[in-house]
């Protein structure tokens, strides 16, 4: 498996997803640099994998679709909006490209329709979760609930620990700055700081982190942390959904 990340727009990435020389296409957020990308790869696209509606995500849908004779694949709840639609997926559903196939997780929260799409290929795996879970990070609650989200991350988040983290954003070294103010002492905050510091200095994406590294870093999956608890102000004693909701709260409000 090989996973391509295309830059788009300000700050959003699509993938490739590639094997045997075919490709999905992971968000199409505008049709230029995807096309060029493959054509620099040298793949033939097969699919569209949306991960939900938003604009930033599907903005070349309907463009590369037409040209390449492809589907786009998204959430079934997501029929009467989303660009291009033509393969309505639900929970457990697989789609796949070339020798790889990836298993639809629904994951509702920053929208309803939300899609991680998990690709398991033995000793590699990843998972492209668009506005769900971001690096050290996760999305704001457009449409879900508190508890939504909080139970979507779950499933992300017991995904097997080596495997890969693709997000649709490049928002990484300012929610490392909140995961550094919630949990002032962690080491390994302040080692993915460094990290991500330095790939942004080399101008490359800091996204292909690890879901162990995103347990050891992101708050939004370290609601239970006593030190992050401390700092918000959030009882030792609340309960993760709750925790989550003001750990949530707490990031809309940092600057
Ligand atoms: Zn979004
Ligand atoms: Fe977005």
């Amino acid at each position: 498996m090989r996973v391509v990340p295309v830059p788009c727009l300000a700050d959003n990435y699509a993938y490739l997803v590639v094997s045997e020389g075919e490709a999905a296409i992971v968000d199409a957020s505008e049709a230029a640099p995807i096309r060029e990308a493959l054509r620099r790869e040298g793949v033939v696209a097969r699919a569209i994998w949306s991960t939900h509606h938003h604009w930033d995500h599907v903005g070349g849908n309907e463009e590369l679709a037409r040209e390449l004779g492809i589907g786009v694949v998204a959430h079934r709840s997501d029929r009467e909006r989303l660009p291009g639609l033509t393969h309505p997926v639900d929970a457990g559903d697989k789609v796949s490209v070339g020798r790889l196939e990836a298993t639809c997780l629904h994951v509702p929260g920053h929208t309803l329709g939300a899609v991680a799409y998990f690709v398991d290929a033995g000793a590699e795996s990843a998972v492209f979760t668009g506005d769900t879970l971001f690096c050290a990070g996760c999305g704001r609650l457009f449409e879900g609930t508190p508890a939504q989200m909080h139970a979507s991350l779950g499933r992300i988040a017991a995904l097997p620990g080596r495997c890969r983290v693709y997000c649709g954003h490049e928002y990484t070294e300012n929610n490392l700055r909140f995961a550094a103010h919630v949990e002032p002492t962690s080491d390994d905050v302040c080692a993915a700081r460094t990290r991500a510091a330095a790939l942004r200095g080399r101008g490359q994406p800091t996204v292909g982190t690890t879901i162990d590294d995103e347990r050891r870093v992101n708050p939004f999956l370290r609601v239970g942390s006593l030190e992050l608890r401390a700092t918000l102000g959030i009882a030792a004693d609340a309960d993760d959904a709750s925790s989550f909701a003001a750990v949530r709260a707490a990031k809309d409000a940092f600057r």
